[in-house]
C-alpha cells in the first residue's frame, strides 16, 4: 500500500524509512564494487537504513575501453560477505554466460541485464539459455532446488531487465519474452531512460510513455525507476524519483557510494547513504485509493472530446487521401517540404492560444502528418 500516514504521525526517522521501504521496493548500492571496504561500509549503512537489496556492478559495460571496467570476479566474494554479514540480497549485472554461471556459483540469486545488453537479442538469448541450463542443473531428479551455491531456487531467483539504450519497446519486450520462456518466476523491470541525440537536462531521456506502455503490456511485472542513470547528476535524483512515484512505479534503483566524488564510475550521479535517506524521506508517496466521484464525470467529458478528436482526424485523413490522389494523377512528389515546414510552424503558433506546449503540438502534428504520408504512399 502506498501511504503517507506514518510520515505524518511519526517524527522519528526510523519509522519514516520503515514506511517508505515497505511501500516501495528500493535497490541501492554503488555503480561499481571498488573494494571490500567500500562494499562492506555501504552494505552496513544501507542495511541499517532498512534497504533489503544491494546492487553493485562487477563487470562494467563502458563505452570507452579506457574507462574503469569493474574489478571483475573478486568482487563476488566481497558481495557474498556483505550478504552474509548484513542479510542483504545481492544484485549484480551479468552480460554473458560466464558472468551468470559465476554469480550462480556464489549463490547470488538476483541479476540484472543492463541496457546495452537488452538492446542485443544475441546477448539476451545467451543469458536466457544459461538460465535454462542452470535451472536444469539445479533440479536433482526433478526435485525443487532450494538454491545456494551453484543452484537456482526458482522461488527466489530474480532477473531484472533494464530497458534497452535505444527507445525501441519491442527490444525490451523481446528480452522479457526470452527470460519468461526460461521459466524464471521473478522478473523486475527497470526504466533507466534512453540515449538521445538531442541535448537535454538529463543524461538519458525518461520518455515516460514507453515505461507506461510496458506497464500496460505487462501489468503483473513490477517496474522500478533508475533516477541515477536517467538524471546523470545527483541533484536530479529526487525530482525524477518523485515523478516515478507519481506514475505509480513500484520502486527505485539508486546508485550510492560512500564518497561519490571519488567513485571510479558514474561519480556525478551517485549519492551518499545519508543523501539517499533524505531523498527517500522527502518523497510524497501516493495513495492507491478510490478516486473521488466527480472524476467519473470529468472522464466522461474527456471520452466525448476524444470521440470528436478521432472523428476529426478521420475527416482529415480523407481529405489528405484526396490530395494524395491528386498528386498521383499529376505525377507530383508526395512529400512537399515547404508545405510541411509551414504547416508545423503555423500549428505551433496556434498552440499559444490553448496553453499546450509548442513541443507537444509539434510532436502531435509530426505524428499526424507521418500517418498521412504513409497513407498517400500506399496509393
Ligand atoms: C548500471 O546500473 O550501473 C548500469 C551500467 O546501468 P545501465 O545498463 O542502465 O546503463
Ligand atoms: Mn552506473
Amino acid at each position: 500500500m502506498f501511504c503517507t500516514f506514518a510520515k505524518i504521525i511519526n517524527f522519528n526517522g526510523a519509522y519514516i524509512m520503515y514506511d517508505i521501504l515497505n511501500s516501495i521496493k528500493v535497490i541501492a548500492g554503488p555503480c561499481s564494487a571498488e573494494s571490500k571496504e567500500q562494499v562492506l561500509s555501504l552494505a552496513e549503512s544501507l542495511s541499517a537504513m532498512g534497504v533489503k537489496i544491494f546492487r553493485a556492478g562487477v563487470w562494467k559495460p563502458r563505452s570507452s575501453p579506457d574507462s574503469f571496467e569493474g574489478v571483475g570476479e573478486k568482487a563476488l566474494d566481497w558481495l557474498v560477505c556483505a550478504k552474509e554479514k548484513f542479510g542483504l540480497r545481492i544484485a549484480i549485472e551479468v552480460a554473458n554466460r560466464e558472468h551468470l554461471l559465476k554469480a550462480i556459483d556464489k549463490g547470488i540469486d538476483m541479476v540484472w541485464i543492463g541496457s546495452r545488453s537488452t538492446a542485443n537479442p544475441f546477448v539476451v538469448q545467451e543469458i536466457a539459455d544459461t538460465i535454462t541450463y542452470a535451472i536444469a542443473q539445479s533440479s536433482d531428479f526433478g526435485e525443487k532446488s532450494r538454491g545456494g551455491k551453484g543452484k537456482i531456487d526458482l522461488d527466489m531467483f530474480t532477473v531484472i531487465i533494464k530497458n534497452p539504450v535505444n527507445p525501441d519497446i519491442s527490444l525490451w519486450c523481446g528480452a522479457i519474452e526470452r527470460i519468461m520462456a526460461t521459466g524464471v518466476k521473478n522478473i523486475i523491470l527497470v526504466h533507466r531512460g534512453f540515449t538521445s541525440y538531442e541535448r537535454s537536462l538529463y543524461r538519458n531521456s525518461p520518455l515516460w510513455n514507453i515505461a507506461i506502455e510496458i506497464k500496460r503490456r505487462y501489468p503483473l511485472i513490477p517496474i522500478l525507476c533508475d533516477p541515477s542513470h536517467i538524471g546523470g547528476k545527483r541533484e536530479y535524483i529526487f525530482q525524477i524519483s518523485q515523478q516515478a512515484i507519481d506514475l505509480m512505479f513500484d520502486g527505485l534503483m539508486i546508485e550510492v557510494h560512500p564518497n561519490p566524488d571519488e567513485a571510479l564510475s558514474d561519480s556525478l550521479q551517485q549519492v551518499t547513504p545519508d543523501q539517499l535517506r533524505k531523498i527517500l524521506e522527502g518523497l510524497n508517496l501516493r495513495k492507491a485509493g478510490k478516486l473521488p466521484e466527480y472524476i467519473g464525470a470529468l472522464r466522461e467529458e474527456i471520452d466525448e472530446i476524444d470521440k470528436k478528436v478521432i472523428a476529426l482526424l478521420g475527416e482529415r485523413i480523407k481529405i489528405s487521401t484526396q490530395i494524395g490522389d491528386c498528386k498521383k494523377e499529376n505525377n507530383l512528389p508526395i512529400f512537399q517540404n515547404e508545405r510541411y515546414s509551414k504547416m508545423l510552424e503555423n500549428r505551433k503558433t496556434l498552440s499559444a492560444q490553448t496553453g499546450l506546449s509548442e513541443e507537444f503540438i509539434e510532436n502531435l502534428m509530426k505524428l499526424i502528418h507521418s500517418y498521412s504520408v504513409e497513407e498517400q504512399l500506399r496509393k
